[in-house]
């Protein structure tokens, strides 16, 4: 894993003993110190649109009659929430996916629809372990979101090392789902990009805000000293079906607590406020962050701002008006406000979410229902439409 520059030369001899995509690799060859940029990005692009070497007489046009190559792109953390949502959508468009999971806290259960496709296949692995695969594009999931999960397994940092590895290794394009934990408790609202935050470096939840810190400082260095095309997306609270149930994060808690008739937990006075993406929502904003130009980092969150006690209103209209809530004091180092500025993504990736809570969260609703009751499904997955 050390910064020393990167070498292009598997892949340009890869795509040099391939008809005419050599000639990407030599006409990007002597352009001095700032070349390996230029070089890497020229190559992964020939790679990924499909210069693999098979009838491509020249680099440009992709001759008529010829299919653009379906991609191979790993999912690490794929089997959880919201990686097994953005798992069917780029199985849905024809690229073959490989997910890399440990089932910390995924299941196999939400990817089971794709067992027996041949463009899917899942592996059980801990990515703070290295592995090797022959990929295009690294979209790096894993690590336990929750409260409740990721104290007791900080992922963060050796698993980001272990992915940027193998970006490195296979000039693959690689995606951080970072948070906007690392705004910590901010003292800007709402958040924007430029913010550096307001973190506390050693209380309870610092594993995860340091954690993820860390891993966009190692995404940038690997990107700045390696020439490895990163993508940085700061992602704010979601919710959907396939959430683990009981896992501390509030509108699971709420969801799960009011369809067992029990009183939802309000920690604190209930005034801090949070904003809630649906989940299909976040797949469509890393998939145009992935595909685009731009590096990051991006806020990808719904701007519509919810104190918990509004957040418990709606699920009450959604559940049971007459759910109780209860009090508790506050947990700490809890954010007061957390609501994104989205202008950056507006701008530049063309991207906003369209589900409102109101829409979104009877489709988690059902999901929940039919996982904690087992009662049959009518609403589910991540299809809703604005
Ligand atoms: P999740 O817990 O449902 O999914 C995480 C997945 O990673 C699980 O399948 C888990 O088994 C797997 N995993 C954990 N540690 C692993 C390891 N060492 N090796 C291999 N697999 C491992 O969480 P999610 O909500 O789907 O979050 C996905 C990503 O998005 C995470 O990186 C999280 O930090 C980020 N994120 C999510 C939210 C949100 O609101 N859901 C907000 C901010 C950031």
């Amino acid at each position: 894993f050390n910064s020393f520059p990167v070498s292009t030369s598997s892949l340009s001899q890869e795509l040099s003993g391939a008809g005419g995509a050599g000639l990407i690799a030599g006409s990007v060859s002597g352009l001095g110190a700032e070349s390996s940029e230029v070089t890497r990005r020229v190559l992964y692009e020939a790679y990924t649109e499909g210069f693999r070497g098979r009838n491509v007489a020249a680099v440009g046009k992709v001759p008529l009659g010829l299919k653009k190559k379906n991609l191979r792109i790993v999912v690490t953390g794929g089997a959880g929430f919201v990686g097994s949502h953005l798992v069917d959508r780029l199985i849905a468009r024809g690229d073959s996916v490989i997910v890399v999971d440990n089932f910390f806290t995924g299941r196999k259960e939400n990817l089971m629809h794709h067992f027996g496709n041949p463009k899917f296949e899942l592996i059980r692995h801990d990515v703070v372990e290295p592995i090797l695969l022959e990929v295009d594009q690294i979209y790096h999931l894993a690590c336990p979101a929750s409260p409740v999960h990721y104290k007791f397994n900080p992922t963060n940092v050796v698993g980001t090392l272990n992915m940027l590895g193998l970006a490195k290794r296979v000039g693959a394009r690689f995606l951080l789902t970072s948070t906007s934990e690392v705004y910590g408790d901010p003292l800007q609202h709402p958040q924007v990009e430029t913010y550096w935050g307001n973190v506390n470096p050693i209380g309870v939840r610092s594993c995860y805000d340091e954690g993820k810190r860390t891993a966009e400082t190692l995404t940038m260095d690997y990107h700045r000293s390696l020439g490895i095309e990163v993508r940085i997306a700061r992602i704010f609270n979601t919710y959907g079906p396939r959430m683990c149930i009981d896992d501390g994060r509030v509108v699971s808690n709420f969801v799960a607590q009011a369809l067992r008739k029990e009183p939802m937990t309000v920690y604190g006075d209930g005034k801090q406020t949070r904003s809630f993406q649906y989940v299909s929502d976040l797949v469509e904003g890393l998939i145009r962050l992935m595909e685009g130009d731009h590096v990051g980092p991006f806020n990808l969150g719904n701007p519509g701002e919810f104190t918990m006690l509004e957040l418990a209103e709606v699920v009450q209209e959604a559940i049971d008006p007459n759910a109780k809530i209860e009090f508790r004091p506050n947990t700490e180092d809890d954010p007061h406000k957390r609501k994104p500025d989205i202008s950056k993504a507006k701008q530049l990736l063309g991207w906003e979410p369209t589900i409102s809570l109101r829409k979104g969260l009877p489709l988690m609703v059902s999901d929940f229902r039919q996982r904690i009751f087992g009662t049959p499904k009518t609403l589910i997955g991540g299809g809703a439409t604005a």
